[in-house]
């Protein structure tokens, strides 16, 4: 089997988190964002496990999207930021994208553009992040221009992105809803990322936008009801390569930065930042090993980590460890390397083999 740290993918759980987000926004549109390779997961897996289950994909740039179309996806992908550069208008029409216009450089872009069919389009509206998107007040504009050139397909869908959906004691969101229903004109709307379709039901319109919940775990920075049901992805699992029995004092790893309080047992088990675990996961990060709790004794490797397991039975080499997913929450661990838990499935490495455990 060689070297056992792996990205188990569950993707029943996958199209079990598409129904908790298709049944929390019943009238909506689904619009699975899969930028980033799928949030770490494997873009092309994802996207062949979602495909049936969802109206649209999205991803950042026209490179992840041709990835899905030549392995054969033929769902519609919006370009979350639409074009970088003029010849990309004619491409992304070529491979039957939809793009984002957010500026004028775009939409110019589209207006000259000689393409070989007309393309969708996606307005974006500024109402209150300030990154992305035209100011409400030029949205009109916009607007206009977007159904009165012959390169553009079907309705203008106009949509907005949610700074502070994760936080419900925010006002932003509710600000940014209001400014967003103000704009005076009609057609399909956008708003909701995963907090959007989770906490926001106001914020749901014709289409929604999941990512992370899609994965399989939280992003409300407290505990929401319609979250509970989420079920994880992907556990990153590894196993003990080698056990030690280290004397009270004794300092483990690099640095020396933990030191036995007491006779200790202490279990290496192959995983490492160099594997996507944070180096910042400090002293005491939870990790299960046999399903048991026990926490992380000494700095993160590149390759392996150590474990504090002298309260744990039955422990072995080759016993199975798994450092979030299953039994462990992606965002628990997270907080303890005081990072998100997107930034942690998205940095894994492709060293890291994903491997379908339950499709
Ligand atoms: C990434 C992204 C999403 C998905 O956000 P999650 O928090 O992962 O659900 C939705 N819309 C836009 C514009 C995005 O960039």
């Amino acid at each position: 089997m060689g070297r056992p740290s792996q990205g188990r993918l569950d993707l029943c759980a996958l199209r079990h988190n598409a129904g908790v987000a298709r049944q929390l926004a019943p009238h909506s549109k689904i619009m699975a964002v899969v930028k980033a390779n799928a949030y770490g997961h494997g873009a092309v897996t994802i996207a062949n496990a979602l495909q049936a289950q969802v109206d649209a994909l999205a991803v950042a740039c026209i490179e992840e999207a041709m990835e899905l179309r030549y392995a054969g996806i033929s769902a519609p992908i919006l370009l979350l930021e639409g074009c970088f550069e003029e010849q990309e208008v004619a491409q992304a029409a070529q491979l039957d994208l939809w793009i984002t216009i957010e500026n004028e450089r775009q939409l110019r872009w589209l207006e000259e553009a000689r393409l070989p069919a007309p393309i969708s389009c996606w307005l974006k509206v500024d109402t209150g992040m300030s990154r992305m998107g035209v100011m409400p007040h030029l949205a009109p504009a916009y607007f206009q221009r977007l159904q009165a050139t012959h390169n553009t397909r079907g309705e203008v869908v106009t949509y907005t992105h949610f700074a502070s959906a994760d936080d419900t004691r925010s006002q932003q969101t509710a600000q940014q809803i209001a400014t967003f229903d103000a704009l005076p004109f009609a057609g399909p709307r956008s708003a909701a990322n995963s907090a959007g379709v989770l906490a926001w039901p106001n914020s749901h319109y014709d289409w929604v936008r999941p990512g992370y919940m899609l994965y399989g775990d939280s992003p409300m920075l407290e505990s929401h009801d319609n979250a509970r049901t989420l079920e994880p992805v992907m556990t990153l699992a590894s196993a003990v390569i080698s056990l030690r029995d280290v004397a009270a004092g004794q300092a483990v790893g690099y640095g020396g930065t933990w030191v036995a309080q007491r006779a200790s047992r202490i279990a290496t088990v192959a995983v490492g930042y160099g594997d996507g675990y944070p180096h910042k996961a400090p002293n005491g990060t939870p990790v299960l090993v046999n399903g048991q709790r026990a926490s992380l004794a000494g700095r993160v490797s590149m390759d392996m980590i150590t474990v504090d397991v002298t309260d744990l039975s039955f422990i072995e080499q080759g016993s199975e460890v798994v450092l979030w997913g299953a039994g462990l929450p992606l965002a628990e661990v997270a907080h303890c390397a005081n990072t998100i838990g997107y930034e942690l499935i998205t940095r894994m490495p492709a060293r890291t083999p994903r491997v379908v455990v339950r499709d």
